[in-house]
C-alpha cells in the first residue's frame, strides 16, 4: 500500500483557479483534492493553514554542471538550490561539461541524474556550429529524450560555438521534423561583437558599459531573423531569456500571423535594473544585460498578458571570485547570474504582489506552461488526480532578505542580495517525498538525497501552452 499524506488547511493554487481544499497523496501522486480529509486514513498529516498549496515550480533554463567540482554547480548543489526555492523540475541546458550535442553524451547526463540529482530533470540538447555538428545527432537525441534543442545565434563561449545564420536556417529544418521546440539564445552575433570593440575603444569598463554593448536592439536583430526563418521552415522557435520589449512585439506579432514561437524571460529582467548592475558589477552582469528601469516597464506588460510562456533562472554558478574580477572591468566577470532559489520567491514578489498578477497565472508561468511546452504535462505542472505530487507550500505573507549566505546551491552570493522579498517557500515535496522543510520548530532542513530526483523522458507530446 503507497503512504497516503494528506495536506490539510491551505488554499490550492492551481493553473485555473484557487480555493480551499485538503490534497491527499498517494506514494509518488496525488489521489485527491477534496473539501474535508478527516475521513480519509493517513500516515502523515502536514498543516497548511494560512499556506498556498501550489505545484512544485519548473525551471526549464539552468546550466548546472557534472561531475561536480570545486567551481561547478553539479545536479546535487544545484538541486538543493530547487528545492529550497520550491522547484521541483528542471530542465538541464546543454551549454555545459560536458557539452550535451551527441546522443551518446545525452545519455551519459541521463544516467548521471540518476546518480546525482535531487530533483526531476529532463535534458536540452545542443546544436553548435563552427564547424556544424552532424545533422544526425538532432533526430538521435530527440530519440534518446531530449525535450528541446538549443543553439546559441551569437558566441559567448568557446565550448558552445555559434551557429551562423546559415547553420541556424538549415538545423531549423531538422528541429522541425522532431516536432520539438527549439531554444535559441537570440543576439545578433555581428552587433554584440561590434558593442564590445566600441566600449574598447572608448576605454570603458564600468558596469554600464556591460549594458551599453547590447542594448535591446541586439536581440530584437536575432529575433527578427529567427521569426523569418521560422515561417519559412515551420519550426517552432523559442526565445530563451528575452529582455528587449520590441523583440516581444515582434514575437507576439509573429505568433498572431500563425508562426509557431514561445518565449521565457528571467526574473533578473523583471525585478533588477541597470542600478542594480551599477551597484552589484560583476555579480549582476548575465546576457542579455540588465535593462534600464524604463525597458524593464515595457517589458512587463508582455508578462501579464502572457505572450512570455513562463519564466526561468538561467542559473549560471560562477564563483564570488569570478565574477568579483569584475570590481574594476566588467567584462572581465563571466556572464551568467545564479538564481534558481529565489526563482519563484522573487517572481511572486514581483508579479503577484508588486503588478497585481492572479495566481493562477503566476501557476502556469512558473510551472503549467513549460510543463505543457515540454511533453511533461500532465505529470508534471499541474495539481490533478494522476499527476506526480510535486508540491510547494508558500507562505504569501512572509518578508524575508536575500542573503547570499543563505543560498543552499554551492555558490552562496545572490544578485538580489539585501533585497526584500514578500512570500517565502516553506516547504518542497517532490513525489510525495519532502525534500526541503522550514515548517519545523528548529533549522531548515534538506532532506533530499541525491539519486533521487528522476530523469523525465518526454512523455505526452510537446504541445503549445493553454
Ligand atoms: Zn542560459
Amino acid at each position: 500500500m503507497p503512504r497516503t499524506i494528506v495536506i490539510t488547511g491551505g488554499t490550492v493554487v492551481t493553473d485555473t483557479g484557487e480555493f480551499r481544499a485538503d490534497l491527499v497523496i498517494k506514494g509518488e501522486q496525488i489521489a485527491g483534492i477534496v473539501a474535508d480529509s478527516s475521513d480519509i486514513e493517513f500516515a502523515d498529516r502536514i498543516d497548511a493553514t494560512g499556506l498556498l498549496v501550489m505545484p512544485g515550480g519548473i525551471d526549464p533554463h539552468t546550466h548546472f554542471r557534472e561531475p561536480e567540482e570545486f567551481t561547478k554547480e553539479g545536479f546535487t548543489t544545484g538541486g538543493a538550490g530547487a528545492a529550497a526555492g520550491g522547484i521541483t523540475t528542471v530542465i538541464e541546458m546543454p551549454q555545459a561539461d560536458p557539452t550535451t550535442i551527441t546522443a551518446p553524451q545525452l545519455k551519459a547526463k541521463i544516467e548521471q541524474v540518476g546518480k546525482t540529482s535531487i530533483v526531476d530533470m529532463a535534458l536540452w540538447g545542443g546544436i553548435v556550429g563552427q564547424p556544424l555538428q552532424d545533422p544526425e545527432e538532432i533526430a538521435a537525441m530527440a530519440d534518446a529524450g531530449a525535450v528541446a534543442f538549443k543553439s546559441f545565434m551569437a558566441s559567448t563561449s568557446p565550448s558552445f560555438p555559434a551557429v551562423n545564420d546559415d547553420q541556424l536556417f538549415h538545423s531549423m529544418k531538422l528541429v522541425a521534423e522532431t516536432g520539438l521546440p527549439y531554444g535559441l539564445h537570440a543576439e545578433n552575433d555581428t552587433l554584440v561583437k561590434a558593442g564590445i570593440a566600441r566600449m574598447r575603444k572608448e576605454g570603458r569598463t564600468d558596469p554600464l558599459a556591460h549594458a551599453d554593448s547590447v542594448p535591446p536592439l541586439v536581440e530584437t536583430a536575432a529575433v527578427n531573423t529567427a521569426l523569418l526563418f521560422a515561417q519559412e521552415t515551420g519550426c517552432w522557435v523559442h526565445i530563451c531569456h528575452c529582455a528587449s520589449s520590441s523583440a516581444l512585439r515582434l514575437i507576439a506579432e509573429a505568433r498572431a500571423r500563425g508562426i509557431m514561437v514561445t518565449v521565457e524571460t528571467c526574473p533578473q529582467y523583471l525585478a533588477l535594473n541597470t542600478t542594480d548592475l551599477v551597484a552589484r558589477k560583476g555579480f549582476a552582469r548575465c546576457e542579455p544585460a540588465l535593462r534600464d528601469q524604463e525597458e524593464v516597464d515595457l517589458i512587463w506588460p508582455y508578462v501579464l498578458d502572457e505572450t512570455i510562456d513562463y519564466i526561468c533562472s538561467d542559473h549560471c554558478a560562477f564563483t564570488a571570485e569570478q565574477k568579483q574580477a569584475g570590481e574594476k572591468n566588467i567584462f572581465n566577470a563571466p556572464n551568467g547570474i545564479s538564481g534558481i532559489q529565489t526563482l519563484l520567491p522573487v517572481f511572486y514578489d514581483a508579479a503577484v504582489n508588486r503588478r497585481g498578477m492572479n495566481r493562477s497565472q503566476f501557476v502556469r508561468q512558473i510551472a503549467t506552461n513549460a510543463a505543457q511546452m515540454y511533453g511533461l504535462y500532465p505529470r508534471k505542472g499541474t495539481l490533478a488526480v494522476g499527476s506526480d505530487a510535486d508540491v510547494v507550500l508558500f507562505d504569501p505573507g512572509e518578508e524575508w532578505i536575500v542573503r547570499g549566505e543563505d543560498m543552499r546551491h554551492k555558490q552562496q552570493w545572490s544578485a538580489w542580495e539585501g533585497k526584500e522579498v514578500t512570500g517565502r517557500v516553506r516547504r518542497t515535496i517532490r513525489r510525495g517525498e519532502t525534500i526541503y522543510d522550514e515548517t519545523g520548530s528548529g533549522e531548515a532542513l534538506m532532506l533530499a538525497q541525491p539519486g533521487s530526483g528522476k530523469f523525465l523522458p518526454r512523455g505526452y507530446g510537446a504541445q503549445l501552452p493553454g
